[in-house]
């Protein structure tokens, strides 16, 4: 059964409903108490003829900084993302967690060398960012796209409708599909 908490969306303090009896406010800051939102599920797509996504996985499995361009009032920490790439060999090749909030933030300094343009590193300095922690990474047996096109619940992802930006949501059904297909 699902667990009822509160939360502080202003400082991340979580709070039991016996707590919220007592009191509607943030015991450490003030703020009003919303209900914890529970984790939601994501795709997030690079282009690997902009960004070396896998040369980067090859070098490091430290977290990652994704644009957060769409969805940024919903995407929280703690929430779960699968990762896509567009082009030849297009499909999901991580699952992660993200492990930030959004917040306006330039990109890590680590980060930079794998964008072919500037003008995508730039793009940090106007939009939102999170971080991603990768669980599970697959670049022997990705899922690939005509996989996904095959399957009768992945069909109805809205990357291979409409496969236009960075941030889409998942659907709890798509993501559970996902990981078993995974394997995880
Ligand atoms: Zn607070």
């Amino acid at each position: 059964m699902e667990k009822v908490e509160f939360e502080c969306r202003k400082c991340a303090k979580t709070v039991s409903v016996e707590q919220r009896k007592i009191s509607p406010f943030c015991p450490a800051c003030g703020t009003l108490l919303n209900v914890k939102a529970q984790p939601k599920h994501w795709l997030f797509q690079f282009n690997p003829s902009i960004y070396k996504w896998f040369d980067r996985i090859q070098n490091t499995r430290e977290p990652e900084q994704w644009l957060i361009s769409q969805h940024f009032q919903l995407i929280h920490k703690d929430d779960l993302v699968a990762i896509w790439s567009s082009g030849q060999k297009a499909g999901i090749y991580a699952l992660g967690k993200i492990i930030t909030n959004p917040k306006q933030s330039l990109l890590n300094l680590g980060q930079e060398k794998y964008f072919l343009e500037e003008y995508d590193i730039g793009k940090f300095q106007e939009k939102y960012s999170a971080y991603v922690e990768y669980f599970k990474i697959c670049l022997e047996k990705p899922l690939l796209k005509e996989e996904c096109n095959k399957d009768t619940v992945l069909s109805n992802m809205q990357i291979l409708t409409n496969s236009l930006g960075t941030n889409f949501r998942l659907t709890f059904e798509e993501w559970v599909r996902i990981q078993t297909l995974i394997g995880n």
